[in-house]
């Protein structure tokens, strides 16, 4: 075992360790999922084998890679992937073909390529609505007055079941502060959750992680905390450095 993978192990257990202390102090159950754009698979191995079973991924083409690799060498592992980047329309037949779940839908054109293209023997792709909860600026995410008519409008979708929101709220500098969008989308979530049968909450990431399971999230998503910084430079493609 090479000493990074070993950081790596390390890294797991601390932020499980934070997290079911943070569940039991909220009296929560929030899922943790490991989000692994630009490490290799090999680095995501450690951690599967480590027992995590939810992956995140964010460019389709590296994440498309992963999700083969995975099916190829390690099928027993059964991993759940989910989809958590911004999606172009060229990019989603592979997506719909391969993940379980895309937590990015924000675009009734996105959501329907999704539909139309997913294989029939893998069951309904599960689906999170994108919000944006506190950052006009940004280009991701329904606003929220959007919110109940698309919900509706992505119901209509057969092949797409649609599960929760999503949302990634601008770093603030107090958990005070951080706890604003947190709580929004919680308010959010369950103003619509009867009404659409949702159940999941995706909200929280390395540094708001506490905060986020306090503010009601169901499913984590960390990358750094797990992974160690991120190196850009040094996206993981298949062919290239696999
Ligand atoms: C990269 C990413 C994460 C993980 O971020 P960290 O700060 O490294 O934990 C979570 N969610 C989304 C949508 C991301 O793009």
């Amino acid at each position: 075992m090479t000493k990074s993978m070993t950081v790596t192990a390390a890294r797991l257990a601390a932020v499980r360790l934070a997290l079911e202390g943070a569940n039991r102090q909220y009296d929560r159950a929030t899922q943790l999922m490991a989000v692994g754009k630009t490490f290799g698979p090999e680095a995501l191995l450690e951690v599967a084998q480590a027992g995590q079973r939810i992956f995140g991924e964010n460019y389709a083409q590296e994440g498309c890679d992963k999700v083969d690799w995975f099916a190829l060498h390690h099928p027993e592992l059964e991993i759940e992937w989910h989809f958590i980047g911004p999606l172009q329309a060229n990019k989603t037949r592979p997506v719909a073909e391969r993940f379980d779940w895309v937590d990015s839908i924000d675009r009734m054109r996105i959501a329907k390529r999704l539909n139309d293209q997913r294989p029939q023997e893998k069951g309904p792709l599960n689906v999170l609505i994108e919000v944006n909860i506190d950052d006009e600026q940004s280009k991701s995410g329904i606003r929220p007055e959007e919110l109940p008519a698309f919900a509706r409008e992505l119901a209509s979708l057969a092949n797409l079941r649609v599960r929760g929101l999503m949302a990634i709220p601008a770093p603030a500098e107090t958990a005070a502060a951080q706890k604003v969008p947190l709580k929004a989308l919680r308010s959010l979530f369950d103003a619509h959750k009867e009404a659409f049968g949702w159940d999941t909450l995706s909200m929280g990431m390395s540094a708001d992680m506490v905060c986020a399971v306090e503010c009601g999230s169901t499913l984590v998503r960390v990358g750094s905390a797990i992974f160690g910084a991120r190196d850009y430079s040094k996206k993981w493609l298949l062919g290239s450095n696999g």
